[in-house]
Parts: structure tokens; C-alpha cells; sequence
């Protein structure tokens, strides 16, 4: 059940998709003062080492991370500039990075004093690494829970936040085939719960039947009943390689539910140009569509 860690493909080409959407997001929603509350449902071990150790074993983030620290800063839009300007900030050297912060460093660096954390992570080796770079970072003492519970079933403990205002990233690895249909019963419980949360999911573009009709059944979920009114949503995917190339993930995406305002704008004007940055032999295209469509 634990074969997944994250450490083997931080910083990747799927990671820098989630990372710049997720910090987007932040930005746009942290426009008001209201406490916000974040739960990172599969947090990983939070910070990353892209210099040693397991993260060099397959590199993925040269093809990630790397690539894109290579592009001219200045002509870049501002929510890629401002992704890899929050990835410097973990960096001591400017013209380079060693150390990569997965969603709980980004979130927990996000957090105002009114905002709440919560973090889910199940292995029993990242957990205790989670915990204690958590500990170690908390140094003004905000409010956060590192949980070594099922991200799945613990979210609702905490929905409705009291603020009534919150955003929940569900990052699965999707190793386990039964993600694809734990994601949707998990949403389906929250949203009951909280139905103007911000619910941002990853998968994987797979040609396996249940990641291809993953987003289908997430569009459906956001219709939902005849009594409860439709929910907006916003689909962004990033190819980065042809379609049949086997070596490794080939494209991936994000599902928002209720996307903060303006998401759709800033997408449209970033997600063009990171495809054609990262795009392995000219194979890079994009996918960005709405319930306002
Ligand atoms: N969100 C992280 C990031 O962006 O930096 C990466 C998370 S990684 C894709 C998925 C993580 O979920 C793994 O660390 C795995 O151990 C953990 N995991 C797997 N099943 C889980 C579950 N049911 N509840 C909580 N964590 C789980």
C-alpha cells in the first residue's frame, strides 16, 4: 500500500501544475481578510531535496522545475513568476535550487495568523518527516494539525471550518486503483458538509478507463441534485509529452470546485506558455475549460 513516495517525483512537470494553481488560488482567495482554513488531504513529506537522495534516482524535476528556472524571468505572467518566485524563497542561492516545498511548506508559508492548517499523511516514513519539518516551521505557533490519519475519511471532521471559508487539496497518488472512486465519495461527503468550499483535486491523465472518466464524474458530481444548484467548476490539464510515450506520466490535471474569481483569467494567460516551456520534443499542449463555458 506505501510503495508512493513523493520524493521520487518532486518538482516534476505535474507538481509545477499543482503548485502554481494551488499558490494562485491562495493569492486569489487571501484578497479578503477572512480566515481561511487548509486541508491538504495526502500532504507527502512536505520539503524536498532535488540535489540527493531519492529525488535524483529518475530527475524527474529536470524535466520540471529545472526547465522552467531556465525561462527569462521577466517576460514570464505573474502567477508562473510568482510560483517560482515562492520556490526561490526556500533557496538561499538565486540562481539556483536544491530544496523544493511541497503543498504543506506552500501552505503553511501562505498562512496568515486568521488561517487554520491541516495535514493528512498515512506512510509511516513520510509522516514523522512531515511532522517534524512542520514543528520546525511553525515557529509563531499557527494553527496547524499534522494527522497521521486517511485524508479521505478525516476531512469531514473538520468541514464546515467555522469560518465558513476554507480550501481543500486532495492529492492522491493514485497508486491505489480505489483513489479514483475514494476522491469522489470523499468530495461527495464534503460537499454536503461544506458546499462553497474551494475543492482542488490532481490525477493523472492515464488511458486506464477510471482516470480517463475521473474528470467526466467530477463535472456530473458538481451538477448534483435537482434540489441543490449547480457548482462552478474549472478543468486545467498540462501535456508535457506525446500521448504514447510510456516513459513515465505524460499529462496531468487539476479539478477545482467553486475556483476562486479570476483563476480562469490568470490560467488563460499562464498555462499557453508553461505547456511550450515544458513540452518534451514539441508535444506540450494544454486544456482549460469551465462550467461557464
Ligand atoms: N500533496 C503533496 C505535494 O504536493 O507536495 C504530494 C502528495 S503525494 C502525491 C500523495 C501522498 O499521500 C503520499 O505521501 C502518500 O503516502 C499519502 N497517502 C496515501 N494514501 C493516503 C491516505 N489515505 N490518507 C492520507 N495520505 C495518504
Amino acid at each position: 500500500m506505501f510503495s508512493y513516495r513523493h520524493v521520487f517525483h518532486a518538482g516534476n512537470h505535474a507538481d509545477v501544475l499543482k503548485h502554481m494553481i494551488l499558490l494562485e488560488c491562495i493569492e486569489l482567495l487571501q484578497q479578503k481578510a477572512g480566515g481561511l482554513m487548509f486541508l491538504d488531504s495526502h500532504a507527502g513529506a512536505g520539503l524536498y531535496d532535488l540535489s540527493t537522495g531519492y529525488a535524483t534516482v529518475s530527475d524527474e524535476s529536470v524535466e520540471g522545475i529545472f526547465k522552467l528556472l531556465k525561462h527569462e524571468v521577466s517576460s514570464l505572467p505573474p502567477t508562473i513568476k510568482n510560483y517560482l518566485d515562492r520556490i526561490h524563497s526556500w533557496n538561499n542561492d538565486p540562481k539556483q535550487i536544491s530544496v523544493y516545498p511541497g503543498s504543506p511548506s506552500l501552505l503553511l508559508e501562505s498562512l496568515r495568523p486568521q488561517d487554520k492548517l491541516r495535514l493528512f499523511e498515512l506512510h509511516p516514513t513520510d509522516f514523522p518527516i512531515l511532522n517534524d519539518e512542520i514543528k520546525s516551521l511553525n515557529t509563531t505557533k499557527l494553527d496547524i494539525q499534522v494527522l497521521m490519519q486517511d485524508g479521505f475519511s478525516g476531512l469531514k471532521a473538520f468541514l464546515p471550518p467555522p469560518s465558513r471559508r476554507g480550501l481543500i487539496l486532495m492529492d492522491p497518488s493514485y497508486e491505489d486503483k480505489s483513489d479514483y472512486f475514494k476522491v469522489l465519495t470523499a468530495l461527495e461527503e464534503g460537499l454536503k458538509r461544506f458546499a462553497t468550499g474551494v475543492y482542488i483535486i490532481w490525477y493523472p491523465c492515464l488511458s486506464r478507463n477510471d482516470a480517463l472518466e475521473l474528470p467526466n464524474k467530477l463535472i456530473k458530481l458538481c451538477s448534483r441534485s435537482e434540489k441543490t444548484p449547480p457548482l462552478s467548476w474549472l478543468r486545467a490539464e498540462l501535456r508535457v509529452k506525446d500521448i504514447n510515450d510510456d516513459s513515465g506520466l505524460t499529462a496531468s490535471g487539476m479539478f477545482i470546485i467553486n475556483p476562486p474569481w479570476k483563476l480562469k483569467e490568470a490560467l488563460n494567460e499562464s498555462l499557453p506558455l508553461l505547456s511550450d516551456i515544458l513540452a518534451q520534443q514539441g508535444h506540450g499542449n494544454h486544456l482549460l475549460e469551465s462550467s461557464e463555458d
